[in-house]
């Protein structure tokens, strides 16, 4: 199968561009962890290393997300909206196809092959807003692995659907009742469980964030998103695009579509966070966009943090629950310094705007998080000329955000819908 051959050396190829010996990418990266889990780092990283440059894993991999997950996703032309702005031409990667609704599958299924290879039995992973944690029970299930997922007590109020989800999977879902009650602390808890489980148990990180090896492994396992997308442009418009928007939380979406394009110098990379209630109201996620994000060493890594003087992280906000993170992949911190990757960040407003705008003229639903890089591609697409081509990436799907979109939108009729249903429910009880 020499196509696949090909794509196994371009992973590799990509991949390496972005790893250091000591996992450093730039400042930013590195390993901060405690003195009991090293065995535990030395063991993913002998493991990574060795499949990194193994093409029957690598081809293992693209047959379960081929036969499973759906892949190839499609590059789809999105002649309406190209017409709508009259400027470069759009083509939407749709990772919203991928099962589960979003690119999160690609790593969650990577990962916990991995585990299977170093002879664990159980899965464990921190979510916030419940993607992940569903994407993880998901590959659990399906490769016959135990799950515990750790979730803040408050994101397991506000994401319930994904809660139910993941236990319907059969993962146990642990909620952490301290702290902010979010992501973070979610976070230890899946640190401490790792602790005293690391023989039996491997850590799935949800993004390309964390302690070396855990940003260039999770960009390994999405750059199969950018794989897709340069062979399918190349195909659709014989050239390469001039732009590619992708959404930044943790940044795995954006560096897995960004890396097939990263040697091409001439291919803009622009990276869209939350810029939330804009960057006055401090209530955002835009650590580099909105020039906030400072260095710091927290979650075993150091990178862009958004946090006070004393280092105490400071509360994020976005209307996209997947975006609201303090850190950043260290390895878009160091290619937002090197001047390699753009920028920029879309508000709720322009968000809300650029998903009608999406809806109707494509039919198509982008998750919020996604909107994000719609957004970005907007507000520049009017500067671009009709031999550009922008390429966006559509990390999911949106249908799962629908109790935020409406409430968006301000659909009084959904409003109404929701006071119905939960008058039912309680005649019941
Ligand atoms: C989780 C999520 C994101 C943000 O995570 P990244 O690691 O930055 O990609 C973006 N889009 C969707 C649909 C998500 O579920």
């Amino acid at each position: 199968m020499p196509d696949k051959e090909k794509s196994a050396t371009t992973a590799s190829v990509t991949v390496d561009e972005f790893i250091s010996e000591n996992g450093y990418y730039g400042d930013y990266g590195g390993s901060f962890i405690p003195e009991i889990l090293v065995p535990a780092f030395e063991e993913i990283k002998a493991h990574f290393e060795a499949i990194r440059y193994d093409e029957d894993f690598w081809q293992q991999y693209r047959a379960l997300l081929t036969n499973y997950s759906g892949r190839p996703t499609p590059l789809t032309y999105a002649d309406r909206l190209t017409e709508h702005y009259g400027r470069a031409h759009i083509y939407i990667k749709r990772e919203d196809l991928n099962h589960t609704g979003a690119h999160k599958l690609n790593n969650a299924l990577g990962q916990a092959m991995l585990a299977k290879k170093m002879g664990k039995t159980r899965i464990i992973a921190e979510t916030g807003a419940g993607q992940h944690g569903v994407a993880t029970a998901t590959a659990a299930a399906k490769l016959g692995l135990s799950a515990t997922i750790y979730m803040g007590r408050e994101d397991m109020e506000r994401q319930y659907a994904n809660v139910f989800w993941m236990k319907r999977l059969g993962a146990e879902v642990i909620a952490v009742d301290y702290g902010s009650q979010t992501l973070k602390d979610a976070i230890n808890e899946t640190l401490r469980d790792w602790v005293s489980s690391f023989e039996t148990t491997h850590y799935v990180l949800g993004t390309a964030s964390g302690a070396h090896p855990f940003p260039a492994m999770v960009a390994f396992f999405q750059s199969v998103i950018g794989i897709e997308a340069k062979d399918q442009i190349l195909r659709a418009a014989g050239r390469l695009p001039s732009h590619v928007y992708a959404c930044v939380g943790g940044g795995s979406n954006a560096l897995g579509i960004f890396q097939a394009f990263y040697p091409h110098d001439d291919v803009k990379l622009i990276g869209v966070e939350a810029g939330g209630k804009g960057k006055e109201s401090g209530q955002h996620a835009a650590r580099i966009a909105y020039g906030e994000g400072t260095l710091g060493v927290a979650q075993g890594y150091k990178t862009l943090f958004l946090q006070n003087k004393d280092g105490q992280m400071n509360d994020t906000y976005s209307l996209a629950a997947g975006l609201d993170y303090v850190g950043v992949s260290p390895i878009l911190a160091d290619l937002s310094k090197r001047g390699r990757v753009q920028f920029s960040a879309a508000t709720d407003d322009e968000v809300i705007n650029a998903l009608q705008t999406v809806m109707q003229t494509e039919g198509l639903i982008p998750a919020l998080e996604s909107t994000h890089a719609f957004a970005g591609a907007f507000r520049d697409i009017v500067h671009s000329s009709k031999s550009d081509i922008f390429i966006i990436n559509m990390s999911g799907r949106g249908d799962k955000d629908i109790f935020n979109i409406a409430e968006g939108l301000q659909d009084e009729e959904w409003k109404a819908f929701i006071h119905r249903k939960s008058n039912q429910f309680s005649r019941q009880a």
